[in-house]
């Protein structure tokens, strides 16, 4: 659903000047960092772009799936370290609050969320619950007006840099699965500690690390939604709209991959002509573009359908399983239509986006696993299970 036509192209228009004149001249310098520049994530900040999703209630823009997903898709026609800074408050990292919190909650930390004040973090995985997400084993006691929190959580993207942190905690001690299992808003303090950024494949300038709890006290005002046992639920609204929002995140670095190939084949000449011109790299330009379409296709019927209150979690999936390999394609394409100057990051940054987009396939649900739950849904969907 879109609102206002005017003032979506308005924001739209914005990103792209954004990503266009300020973010890609800066890639090299970030991948080479490993780190963003203070004063970028500071205009970040003084853009909004930090409350797309947040209600504008709370401060943010409140923007509708499909004006999110259409936002997301220019956005991260970029390295994927800008949106990665952003994207958890406009994402995995507010909306739990968003969709489960209290009001007084909700007053509490989104508006600040919203101005990038805080930045915040989903902390789900751990090291024996990955893609069994269910076997959550970090666990959080009652204790008077506080729980107690003890264990660790793997692969949090943002905790090295996060104030606020969503934990998905068993608060129903020897429950198993995903029973017995609460959602909080753990801010960073004593008791919570962060381990130092991981060394990745790609995505150099955006921070993933462990997160840790030893005996850290938590209110029990900050368990979200003040009910225990329901954190699942929470997990899973969360992610039938982030794996939306990842989809279109996806799409973006495709879009931009296929745009440096376009250009590149049409001024490198071989034989006497450009190899834009010959048919077995139109192929490739072809495929890739088509695929794009209709990931985007997908994503936007989708998000139109989720808006209207529908429920997604099967197209959700399909989006982000189909969007997250489309852009792998894409980029084995590109490194193949770049020839040797796709492999060589002195010559182009093709081989950086390769190993950044990457990632796409493996978090927020492998590809595997939503393989299953889309054979799953779609067996029930047809009666048939
Ligand atoms: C850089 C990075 C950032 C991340 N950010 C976050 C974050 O912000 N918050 C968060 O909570 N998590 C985050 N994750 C975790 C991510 O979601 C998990 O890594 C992912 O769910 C897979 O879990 P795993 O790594 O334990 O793999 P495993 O579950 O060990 O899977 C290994 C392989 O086995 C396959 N497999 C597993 N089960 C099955 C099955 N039943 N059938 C078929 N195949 C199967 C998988 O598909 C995969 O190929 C992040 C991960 C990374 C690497």
């Amino acid at each position: 659903m879109i609102r206002n036509t005017a003032h979506l192209e308005a924001l739209l228009g914005d990103i792209r000047t954004f990503v266009r004149e300020r973010w890609h001249p800066l890639e090299d310098q970030v991948s080479r960092d490993n780190d963003i520049p203070p004063e970028l994530v500071d205009e970040l900040r003084r853009k909004g772009y930090f409350g797309w999703s947040i209600p504008e209630a709370y401060g943010g823009l409140g923007l509708t799936t499909e004006e999110l997903v259409l936002c997301a898709m220019e956005l991260s026609q970029s390295s994927v370290a800008l949106r990665a800074r952003v994207g958890t408050n406009t994402g995995i990292g507010s909306e739990a609050l968003v969709a489960d919190g209290t009001e007084e909650q909700k007053q509490r930390w989104l508006p600040r969320m919203a101005t990038g004040e805080l930045t915040g973090c989903l902390a789900l995985t751990e090291p024996e619950a990955g893609s069994e997400a269910s076997n959550v084993q970090t666990t959080a006691r009652r204790d008077g007006e506080h729980y107690v929190l003890n264990g660790g959580k793997r692969f949090i993207t943002n905790a090295p840099v996060a104030d606020v942190f969503t934990v998905i905690a068993r608060t129903e001690l020897g429950s198993k699965g995903s029973k017995g299992v609460s959602a909080f808003l753990v801010e960073r303090g004593p008791g919570l500690t962060t381990g130092e950024p991981y060394r990745m494949m790609g995505q150099a300038g955006s921070f993933v690390s462990d997160v840790h709890f030893d005996d850290c006290r938590v209110p029990a005002s900050q368990l979200i939604g003040g009910r225990e046992g329901t954190g699942f639920q929470t997990v899973m609204k969360v992610l039938n709209k982030q794996r939306l929002h990842l989809a279109a995140l996806c799409t973006g670095p495709a879009i931009r991959m296929l745009d440096l190939a376009m250009m590149h084949t049409s001024r490198r000449s071989q034989f006497g002509q450009a190899v834009a011109d010959f048919q077995l790299v139109q192929a490739m330009i072809a495929d890739s573009r088509t695929e794009i379409y209709a990931a985007r296709s997908m994503i936007l019927e989708a998000a139109r359908a989720r808006d209207l209150g529908e429920d997604v979690a099967l197209s959700a999936s399909m989006c982000k399983y189909f969007a997250s390999e489309m852009c792998g394609r894409v980029a084995d394409r590109a490194v193949q239509m770049f020839g040797g100057s796709g492999y060589v990051a002195d010559f182009s940054p093709i081989e950086r986006y390769y190993r950044d987009v990457r990632l796409f396939r493996l978090y927020e649900g492998t590809s595997q696993i939503h393989q299953l739950n889309i054979a799953k849904l779609a067996l029930r969907e047809a009666g048939m299970r």
